[in-house]
């Protein structure tokens, strides 16, 4: 596969793609070499208006389409985006940095999948049902304004996106400008699809400009948002006077707890694989396992698993094969996950491996040691704040009421994982947690399941027949049948 250094987007409009040379541009650098891979026009509220009208005037009949029309146009889309998963994978490697092997087997292939799992939904939905007196019927809420992330770029608006298209709904898309490219694909996957005009637009821009005009948007009957839950805060506060329906997929710190009734080898596999789900994607991830707790009494055990296990990982160029982790997406993003390296240590947290500065060797590119904190104690800052870098923390517990105390002491809730031998103990500790998802003994993701966060981590739900509701009204029609 060639390596693209002048990638391009441009906005997609009623079906058209858009003269942008007379944009302001953005400068978009591959955080692997700190080059300049490409760029993108900033856009503006005045944008947003344009893709809002067209997306207006597609509701009309896209809402009135029937379910058979909807899963052949799904349908398409999912062998068109087949046609393109080599070019995607290129582009989300080069934009954010994943390495070759994750951009294929997960980051590029979870839009597929995403588009595959809503026509199996949508085969089956039931969009009308007697309750009582009342005939209740679930119609398309109207136009989406969908703002996402540059983590898992494409899984985060093919989550959006398939249940939106399956449901009737019309679209405006601000992609993350940090992370833009795969966002082209996509709509060139769409349009070959020949998705009508007008039902799925984007945008291009940042969040204070284009991501609040869509927060703001009168004509935009619900926000979904994926990112910081500093932005989702903002979003929220944009869409209020609108009174729009607002969908939030916000941070996360989640608690792993490995319970003292495992055998030493199942301990260590917990362990291990509780480190190499954090790092996956060098950490980026929303739902990572970034607070280890381990029984007191099994501390050191944990800590030579940890220490061996981060060690192993391979860091470095995501092309080259072999290598677990790719950088960071960016500086900015390289000198958040340094400072808080730092308060570890400023806080007597006893480092077990990693720490500040490149990977021995790397002296180009945004790349981080995996990093292992331990004596932690939960309430220092590393243990509170989400770190979206390969930092763990590993904080012991005394038993099993103490491992649930701590865990759901933290203002997020997105998930939590629970390893034991004993399954009712396993069971009974994962309800108690406060989070939307929890997997219980390494299970692994499940992509209908509904996925999203209690407490700071957000709103609604994602995946699943869940998902698609947060895409529908529901009407009572009374006397009918
Ligand atoms: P971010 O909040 O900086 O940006 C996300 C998107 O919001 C971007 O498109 C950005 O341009 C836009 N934005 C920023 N400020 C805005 C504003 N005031 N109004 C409207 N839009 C605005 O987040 P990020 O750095 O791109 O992503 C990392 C964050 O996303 C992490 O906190 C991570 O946990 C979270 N995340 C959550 C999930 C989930 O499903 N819960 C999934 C992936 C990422």
């Amino acid at each position: 596969m060639s390596e693209h250094t002048d990638y391009k987007s441009t906005f997609y409009i009623d079906g058209q793609w858009i003269d942008t040379d007379e944009k302001p541009h953005l400068a978009v650098i591959n955080p692997a070499t700190e080059a300049v891979v490409g760029n993108i026009p900033l856009g503006n509220a005045n944008d947003v208006d344009d893709a809002v009208r067209a997306a207006t005037q597609a509701f009309e009949s896209f809402a009135q389409t029937t379910r058979e029309e909807r899963l052949d146009l799904l349908k398409k889309i999912a062998s068109e985006y087949k046609r393109r998963s080599a070019d995607m994978a290129a582009a989300i490697t080069a934009e954010m940095g994943a390495p070759k092997w994750l951009s294929e087997s997960n980051q590029a292939a979870s839009g597929y999948l995403h588009f595959k799992s809503a026509i199996q939904i949508l085969e089956n939905f039931e969009f009308e049902f007697q309750q009582d007196s009342a005939l209740i019927r679930k119609e398309p809420i109207g136009v989406c304004g969908f703002i996402t992330p540059w983590n898992w770029p494409v899984n985060q608006i093919g989550c959006k996106l398939a249940p939106a298209l399956a449901t009737g709904c019309t679209v405006v898309w601000k992609p993350s400008e940090v992370a833009p490219f795969s966002a082209q694909i996509l709509m060139e996957i769409l349009d070959a699809a020949a998705v009508p005009k007008g039902v799925v637009n984007m945008v291009h821009g940042d969040g204070p400009a284009v991501g609040s005009a869509i927060s703001k948007h009168p004509d935009i009957h619900m926000v979904s948002f994926t990112g910081s839950t500093a932005a989702g805060v903002a979003v929220a506060k944009d869409a209020a006077d609108s009174i729009k329906r607002v969908t939030q997929e916000l941070g996360g710190k989640s608690a792993n707890i490995i319970l003292d009734d495992l055998s030493e080898e199942r301990f260590a596999k917990a362990v291990a694989g509780g480190v190499k789900t954090l790092c996956v994607n060098s950490g980026q991830n929303c739902n990572a396992p970034s607070r280890l707790f381990v029984p007191k009494a099994r501390l050191s055990e944990a800590e030579s698993v940890v220490k061996a296990t981060m060690e192993k990982l391979t860091v470095g160029d995501p092309h080259t094969e072999g290598n677990y982790m790719g950088p960071v997406v960016s500086e900015i993003q390289w000198n958040r996950i340094q400072a808080h390296i730092q308060s570890g240590i400023d806080s007597g947290a006893i480092l077990l491996t990693g720490g500040l500065g490149r990977p021995e060797g790397l002296d180009r590119g945004y790349y981080i040691k995996p990093t292992a904190f331990s004596s932690v104690s939960n309430d220092m800052p590393i243990a509170q704040n989400e770190i979206f870098g390969p930092v763990v923390c590993v904080i012991s517990y005394e038993d099993d009421a103490d491992a649930i105390s701590m865990a759901n002491a933290n203002d997020y809730g997105l998930s939590g994982y629970v390893s034991g031998a004993d399954s009712d103990r396993v069971a009974k500790l994962a309800s108690a947690l406060r989070a939307g998802m929890i997997h219980l003994n390494g299970a692994q993701m499940d992509r209908t399941a509904p996925f999203g966060g209690y407490k700071h981590s957000g709103n609604g739900r994602e995946r699943g027949p869940q998902g698609f509701e947060e895409f529908l009204e529901t009407k009572a029609l009374l006397g009918m049948s």
